[in-house]
C-alpha cells in the first residue's frame, strides 16, 4: 500500500516496523462539546485506514485518546456550574454515540489524559534532566525548542518563520526563555483542578499527553490527525517524544484535510460549523459517511446540503442495484446465453480497481467510483433481455453480492437491507419535507378504501391531491406504495 507521509511530503510504500503488526495512534477529541463534521471526517478517514490495513492482513493496534483535562473543559464546567470531570464524561459518551451511528469502529485503546499524570510528570523530569526543558518560578515547565535541532521538520517551518508567529502570541509576563518554547506542565490557578508535582500543584499542557499515551508503543507506524494538528501539536509531540526517549515517534505521519463551508474552514470561531447531530436530524448516518468518503482524504471537502443530497442520490442508485440483483437471483429458470469474453474480463478488472484505489493512498473517492462502475455493469446485464437471466449473469450477480460484503467491510457503508434503506430514507425525507405525516397517511388510507371499493374516480382524485403535495403514489400487486417526488 502507498501512503502519503507528511514528514517527507511523498507517497511511500507502507511497511510496518514490526513484522505484521501496525501501531497507529490518532489524536482524539477534547471532550468539551459535541462533535462537528470535521471530527466526523477525521474519524471516518482513519476508520477506513484501519479497516483497509486489516483487510491487507495486518494486526492493527489502534489507539485514539481523549483529552479530558483542558482550559475549554474547565471553562465549560465553570460556566455551567458543573464538575469538570462530568463535562468530560458527557462529551466522551456523546462522541461514542455519534461515532457508533457513523459506523466508526471503536479504537482498541482509548486512553485518557488524566489516567497518565505520573507518566506525563516522568517525561517532564526526563526532559528537565536532559536540558530539553526547564521549570519556572511560577510552577510551569517549558520545552526548550532550540535544544531540539529537528524541531520544525514535520511542519517544514524554519525557526525564523515560527518566531514571527510566536512573538505575536507570547505574553510578556510569561517567564519563558524563548517565545518558541511551549508548556509541558502548567501551574493550576486558584480553583482549577490540579495534581501534586515537583513543581507545585499543576496540570499537563495539551501536547505532552499524547507523548505519554503513545510512549509504550514507540516507534509508531502511523501517527494521524487533522491537518490543523501538524503545527504546533504534532511538531511538539514529536519533539517531546524524540528528546525524551531517543526514538522516533512515528514512521508515517498521516493528516486529513479540512471540512469547508463555502470554501472557508469550518470552525467554532467562524460560527459556521455543523454538529454531527445537526446533520443526522435530516439525513441517514450512512449518507454523511458516504459524503465524507466521496473526496480524497487529503483534499478539503466542501460541505453543503446539496452535496449531501447528491451523496444520498448516489446511495439510492447502489441500493437499487442491490435490490434488483437480489430480486433477479430469485429466478427459477436460467438460460444458457453466453456473455462476450471482453465483458467478462471487464467485470474482473473492475474489482481489482476497487482494491487498487484503496492501496493508492486510501483513495476512497476512486473506490466509490469503481463501485459505480460495477453498478453500471450489473444494470447493463439487468436491462439486456438476452443476458438478464443467463447463467453467466447469474454468476456475476452472485459475485456482485460477494463484492458488496467487501465494500461494507472496507468502507463501512451499504450495510442496510435495501428495503430497509428505502423505508428509512422515505421517513427521513418526509421529515425534511416538513409535510404532515398524519394527513398523508389519512389520504393514503382513504385512497386504499376507494380502490378496494372500485371507486376509481375518488382514488384518482386523491392521487392527484397527494401529487400536488409532492407525494407520488404507485400501485403494485402488493398494494399501493408511495414516495416523495
Ligand atoms: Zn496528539
Amino acid at each position: 500500500m502507498l501512503l502519503y507521509n507528511t514528514a517527507t511530503r511523498k507517497k511511500e510504500e507502507f511497511i510496518p516496523l514490526r513484522e505484521n503488526t501496525v501501531h497507529m495512534y490518532v489524536c482524539g477529541i477534547t471532550a468539551y462539546d459535541l462533535c462537528h463534521i470535521g471530527h466526523a471526517r477525521s474519524a471516518v478517514v482513519f476508520d477506513v485506514l484501519v479497516r483497509h490495513l486489516r483487510h491487507l492482513g495486518y494486526t492493527v493496534h489502534f489507539i485514539r485518546n481523549f483529552t479530558d483535562i483542558d482550559d475549554k473543559i474547565i471553562n465549560r464546567a465553570n460556566n455551567e456550574n458543573r464538575d469538570w470531570q462530568e463535562v468530560g464524561e458527557t462529551y466522551i459518551q456523546a462522541f461514542h454515540t455519534d461515532m457508533d451511528l457513523l459506523n466508526v469502529l471503536r479504537a482498541d485503546y482509548e486512553p485518557r489524559a488524566t489516567d497518565f499524570i505520573p507518566q506525563i510528570q516522568d517525561i517532564c523530569k526526563t526532559l528537565i534532566a536532559k536540558n530539553h526543558a526547564y521549570p519556572t518560578k511560577a510552577g510551569d515547565v517549558y520545552f526548550r525548542v532550540r535544544s531540539h535541532p529537528a524541531y520544525g521538520s514535520l511542519a517544514q517551518r524554519s525557526l525564523d518563520e515560527m518566531m514571527a508567529g510566536a512573538s505575536e502570541r507570547v505574553k510578556l509576563t510569561e517567564a519563558k526563555e524563548d517565545p518558541l518554547d511551549f508548556a509541558l506542565w502548567k501551574a493550576s490557578k486558584q480553583g482549577e483542578p490540579g495534581w501534586e508535582s515537583p513543581w507545585g500543584l499543576g496540570r499537563p499542557g495539551w501536547h505532552i499527553e499524547c507523548s505519554a499515551m503513545s510512549s509504550e508503543w514507540l516507534p509508531l507506524d502511523i501517527h494521524g490527525g487533522g491537518q490543523d494538528l501538524i503545527f504546533p501539536h504534532h511538531e511538539n509531540e514529536k519533539a517531546q517524544s524524540e528528546a525524551a526517549f531517543d526514538k522516533i515517534l512515528a514512521r508515517f505521519w498521516v493528516h486529513n484535510g479540512f471540512v469547508q463551508i463555502n470554501s472557508e474552514k469550518m470552525s467554532k470561531s467562524l460560527g459556521n460549523f455543523k454538529t454531527i447531530r445537526d446533520i443526522l436530524e435530516n439525513y441517514l448516518p450512512e449518507t454523511l459517511r458516504f459524503f465524507l468518503l466521496s473526496k480524497h482524504y487529503r483534499s478539503p471537502v466542501d460541505f453543503s446540503f446539496e452535496a449531501l443530497d447528491e451523496a444520498e442520490k448516489s446511495e439510492r442508485r447502489i441500493y437499487q442495484a442491490i435490490l434488483d440483483v437480489k430480486d433477479v437471483l430469485k429466478t427459477q429458470k436460467w438460460k444458457n446465453t453466453p456473455i462476450p469474453a471482453e465483458l467478462l474480463n471487464e467485470w474482473q478488472v473492475l474489482q481489482d480497481k476497487f482494491n487498487q484505489s484503496l492501496d493508492d493512498d486510501l483513495n476512497t473517492a476512486q473506490a466509490l467510483g469503481e463501485i459505480f462502475s460495477q453498478v453500471r455493469f450489473v444494470n447493463k446485464l439487468l436491462e439486456d433481455k438476452a443476458l438478464k437471466k443467463s447463467t453467466a449473469s447469474q454468476a456475476i450477480y452472485t459475485q456482485f453480492l460477494e463484492r458488496l460484503e467487501l465494500w461494507q467491510k472496507e468502507l463501512g457503508i451499504l450495510h442496510l437491507e435495501p428495503k430497509n434503506f428505502f423505508e428509512t430514507l422515505r421517513t427521513i425525507k418526509l421529515k425534511r419535507s416538513q409535510l404532515d405525516i398524519a394527513q398523508i397517511t389519512e389520504l393514503l388510507n382513504k385512497r386504499a378504501q376507494a380502490r378496494s371499493a372500485k371507486d376509481y374516480a375518488t382514488s384518482d382524485a386523491i392521487r392527484a391531491q397527494l401529487e400536488d403535495m409532492g407525494v407520488i403514489v404507485k400501485d403494485s400487486p402488493l398494494g399501493q406504495d408511495w414516495d416523495l417526488a
